[in-house]
């Protein structure tokens, strides 16, 4: 008999399970560190989630069998860690107003030459003097300092 609080459905054949068996699955996501060699190393930060699946059917889903023929939804996926703002030297002061003064170079006030800039996006984006905007940019042809 398995006990009540181990039973769970296998998330392919819905036959139940015990949680703790040897061999049972259980969907985890988390980094894993790519290696030289390839491949990775074990699951780091695993966030593990109450989702199982017996040992069967996991190797029919590892052969492709079962899981990509539209049958089954993959498990959902903890939502992706935030992505670090893109780096800028501009800010917004206290008024609201876009300050954009030093150069990202040289550091000389005057900076009005803007690279990824994209206030929609809030890309505040770089902003370099003409000195350094010329040194720095491999401009494309039509892209116009801002
Ligand atoms: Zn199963
Ligand atoms: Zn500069």
């Amino acid at each position: 008999m398995i006990p009540q609080h181990q039973r769970a459905p296998c998330y392919y054949c819905k036959q139940e399970l015990d949680s703790e068996a040897l061999g049972t699955a259980q969907w985890t996501g988390g980094w894993v560190i790519k290696r030289r060699q390839g491949g990775g190393n074990a699951v780091a930060l695993p966030q593990r989630q109450l989702i199982w699946a017996c040992r069967y059917c996991v190797d029919r889903a590892i052969r492709g069998e079962i899981g990509q023929g539209g049958l089954f939804e993959a498990p959902a996926m903890p939502p992706p860690p935030p992505t670090p703002p893109p780096p800028t030297n501009a800010h917004f002061d206290q008024q609201g107003r876009f300050i954009h003064d030093a150069c990202a170079g040289c550091g000389a006030i005057g900076a009005s030459f803007g690279v990824g800039v994209s206030l929609r996006k809030n890309k505040l984006g770089l902003w370099y003097c003409g000195r350094c905007y010329a040194k720095t940019i491999d401009r494309p042809a039509g892209d116009l300092p801002v």
